[in-house]
């Protein structure tokens, strides 16, 4: 091998028409095959030599896994290859869920969106995935289908370190379902990134928020931070601050420096763990007022809300 070159490895190409299919190659190969749907983050990683599959098997022709429906018992039930551009562009999503729809408008450029999936993002586990923290302020749950059968498992317990997740070898990411939101519920996504929505998030946070007594109290408050600890994560302490109580300034500034106290950042090349954390209190903060302002009905076209979502703060 030349000096920075990667030899990169040589493998079958499989392709699964149904989700069987797709499972039974998984059970055959193991931990020697490789799923793919967008393949945005597998040619990256193939390409540098990280992952050396055997087999590549493709999922992305299931069309079973690209449906997006919703009905107010059961919420949203999103395939896992339906791809970032619907997220960004479905008018439910952008109508129940514009947390969700704002991350897939911070997210890459157009040609990267219309390939990468929900189910890749979520599989990737990045600590930095865009989609992630709305997913997991919506408290969204994963169908995971595998040789034992289907399971169900809720999505802040799928993660279990960076690019770590609870799928056994053979399992699928069928499916994500987010519950439906509650009446009178404001929502936001912000990504921080000095270089605007073409790079990875320095950090990113959602809050989702319902309000009660006319608006004047908070009823059930979640927010969810990115590229700040191993996985994206919940910051349960600040949320439990705010359940029941009267809409305050000073009591989201305290909400948000408590989600500030809980994170662990790194350092790295897109920013010091010193300026994520710090960032974490800006952005709750932003998040949760904005949410506010969205469950009070406080009129803001999804185009503002687009260009909120991707904010360069120094
Ligand atoms: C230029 C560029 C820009 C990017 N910008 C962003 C960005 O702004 N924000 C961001 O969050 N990400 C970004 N990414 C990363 C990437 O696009 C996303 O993580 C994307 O959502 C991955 O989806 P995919 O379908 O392409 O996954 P793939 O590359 O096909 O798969 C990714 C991983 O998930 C596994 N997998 C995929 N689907 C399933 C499934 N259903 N069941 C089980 N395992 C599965 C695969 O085995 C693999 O390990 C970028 C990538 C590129 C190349």
């Amino acid at each position: 091998m030349g000096q920075g070159k990667v030899d990169m490895a040589r493998f079958d190409y499989l392709e699964a028409r149904t989700l069987r299919q797709a499972i039974s190659l998984g059970q055959r190969y193991g931990l020697r095959a490789r799923f793919v749907a967008g393949s945005t983050d597998f040619l990256i990683r193939w390409r540098q030599g990280v992952w050396q599959p055997e087999y590549v098997i493709n999922i992305q022709h299931i069309s079973s896994l690209s449906r997006v429906s919703y009905n107010s018992r059961d919420g949203l039930r999103l395939g896992s290859l339906v791809t970032v551009q619907t997220l960004e562009s479905h008018p439910i999503i952008r109508r129940r869920y514009p947390a969700l729809s704002a991350s897939a408008a911070s997210f890459a450029g157009v040609q990267v969106r219309n390939l990468a999936t929900v189910g890749g993002n979520v599989c990737n586990a990045s600590p930095a995935g865009d989609t992630l923290p709305a997913l997991l302020a919506f408290e969204a749950s994963c169908r995971i289908a595998g040789p034992g059968g289907e399971r169900w498992l809720p999505l802040d317990q799928f993660f279990t370190g960076p690019g770590q997740t609870a799928l056994e070898p053979g399992e699928v990411l069928a499916e994500l379902r987010l519950p439906p939101p509650l009446p009178d519920t404001g929502s936001l996504y912000i990504k921080h990134s000095p270089r605007g929505g073409m790079d990875i998030a320095t950090l990113g946070v959602a809050s989702v928020v319902s309000l009660q007594e006319q608006g004047s109290v908070f009823g059930d408050v979640k927010i969810a931070l990115g590229a700040v600890a191993p996985t994206p994560i919940r910051a349960y302490t600040a949320e439990e601050m705010l359940r029941g109580r009267a809409i305050t300034p000073e009591l989201i500034g305290a909400a948000a420096a408590e989600a500030e106290s809980r994170v662990t950042p790194i350092d790295d090349l897109r920013g010091s763990a010193l300026h994520r954390k710090s960032m974490v209190r800006v952005l709750t903060q932003r998040t949760l007022e904005r949410a506010v302002d969205m469950a009070r009905k406080v009129p803001m076209p999804f185009e503002l809300q687009r260009s909120l979502a991707v904010q360069a703060v120094f």
